[in-house]
């Protein structure tokens, strides 16, 4: 038998999984699905448990329950990939090989990687909602709060889902708002970026948003230590803010197993070519989801836009075949305004995100960077489409490349 070996079964290796168990022949082929942890998160949920929108029981299901029929799976930490021989060691003693190998280990945030941020603070009036744990200890806090200062904070860039910063700021101002408690809190968005966002003229809309929701935005500030005890962060250039609550976004890394494999970057990304999503080193070896390098956004839409380009990838590396380099950096993401509003944008590598329509058979068209109730909407179904459809590597009426259908340059 030949091994096709798949990495992490978060989004984008269940996504893979699913696409590639049908295609390949089960008596030529096994594919084996690796890891450590038997529970799914919906991570986009977690952004909606602070505010009581979601409980934690909403974002968890059993991973197994998206795997499909006939292929191995291994629950078991990944402790190393030896690429050079093809083999990949378990933390429970095993060692499997491989003929073709994807990665889909993803991110994760440290917030131990800034100086001061991890102190007894951390879960008090520090919090994070890029985890779990973090969203539900917030979620507590607030219930409670009466009051005060709010920073928001990113780190350093990238993060996944690089909007959720953004959404965390507007649902606080509805909120608070709607606990009749707004005009004693006074909200902060301190970021390392020069403006709300990546792209400018997105970045130049959302600032419009924040200055017209009365959340002050603190562009280029890098955080180079948390001052816990006198409730402060300072930049690299000693520049400080004070706060009475944090909500942290910490630097975001790829999966340590990818250190020690010495396959990463600083930051334990792995070098991939932008457009094939193959391993810039090793011809056997493609990357999918978070785990990558790429400039692309690091979110679940993503995934699975790489994963349609990855599964073509993959027959044809099979099939001795050269590879097609069809991932444009598509990105599709809907922004929570808070009020039961909501934008979209859509974008790639070379188009920024545009004004005009998103045209979706059955739903849509959905406002492109104009705030609605349907985008809202949008927002809110996509928990159903993940769990249903997305995570099944079923069919959705998006393409993986961009269209300009509807966009006003
Ligand atoms: C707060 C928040 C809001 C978000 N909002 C959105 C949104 O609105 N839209 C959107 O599209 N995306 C959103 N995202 C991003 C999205 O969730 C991720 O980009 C997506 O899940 C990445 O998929 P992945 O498969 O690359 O990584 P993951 O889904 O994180 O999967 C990685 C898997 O690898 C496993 N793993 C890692 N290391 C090991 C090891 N050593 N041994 C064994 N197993 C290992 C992990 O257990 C995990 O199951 C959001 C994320 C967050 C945190």
């Amino acid at each position: 038998m030949k091994k096709l070996l798949i990495l992490g079964a978060g989004t984008a290796g269940t996504i893979m999984a699913n696409k590639l168990a049908p295609a390949l022949n089960k008596n030529e082929w096994q594919i084996t699905l690796v890891d450590e942890d038997d529970k799914h998160y919906y991570q986009p949920g977690f952004l909606f448990i602070p505010f009581n929108i979601y409980t934690k029981e909403d974002v968890i299901k059993a991973k197994r329950d998206f795997f499909p029929a006939g292929i191995e799976v291994e629950m078991s930490a990944i402790e190393q990939i030896q690429p050079e021989v093809n083999k990949v060691k378990l933390g429970n003693g095993k060692v499997l090989t491989y003929d073709f190998l994807i990665v889909a280990t993803g991110s994760k945030v440290h917030p131990e990687e800034t100086e001061g941020l991890k102190n007894g603070a951390w879960r008090q009036n520090i919090f994070d909602f890029y985890t779990i744990e973090g969203a539900c200890a917030l979620q507590n806090f607030l219930k409670y709060w009466e009051g005060g200062k709010m920073v928001i904070n990113i780190v350093e860039m990238p993060i996944k889902c690089p909007v959720a910063p953004l959404e965390f700021s507007f649902l606080a101002d509805w909120w608070f708002t709607d606990q009749g408690i707004r005009d004693k809190v006074d909200i902060q968005f301190v970021t390392p970026l020069p403006g709300a966002f990546t792209k400018p003229k997105a970045a130049q809309l959302l600032g419009d948003f924040l200055e017209k929701k009365n959340i002050h935005l603190v562009p280029e500030f890098s955080v180079g230590r948390v001052e816990s005890d006198n409730n402060k962060i300072v930049s690299w250039d000693e520049r400080e803010i004070d706060y009475d609550v944090l909500v942290t976004v910490p630097t975001n890394m790829g999966a340590q197993v990818i250190a020690n494999s010495g396959m990463g970057d600083d930051l334990n990304f792995i070098p991939t070519e932008p457009h094939t999503l193959k391993s810039k080193k090793y011809d056997n070896v493609f990357v999918i989801g978070d785990a990558t390098d790429l400039p692309s956004s690091k979110a679940g839409s993503v995934a699975h836009f790489q994963a349609d380009i990855l599964y073509e990838n993959i027959l044809r590396a099979i099939d001795g075949r050269k590879l097609v380099g069809g991932f444009d950096g598509h990105a599709n993401c809907f922004i929570e305004s808070g009020f039961g509003k909501g934008l979209l944008i859509d974008f790639n590598y070379d188009v920024e995100p545009l004004p005009g329509k998103y045209p979706l058979p059955g739903v849509g068209p959905f406002s492109l960077l104009q705030e609605t109730k349907m985008n809202h909407w949008g927002k809110m179904m996509f928990r159903w489409v993940y769990w249903n459809l997305l995570l099944k590597g079923s069919k959705l009426p998006i393409e993986a490349q961009m269209a300009m259908a509807g966009k006003r340059q």
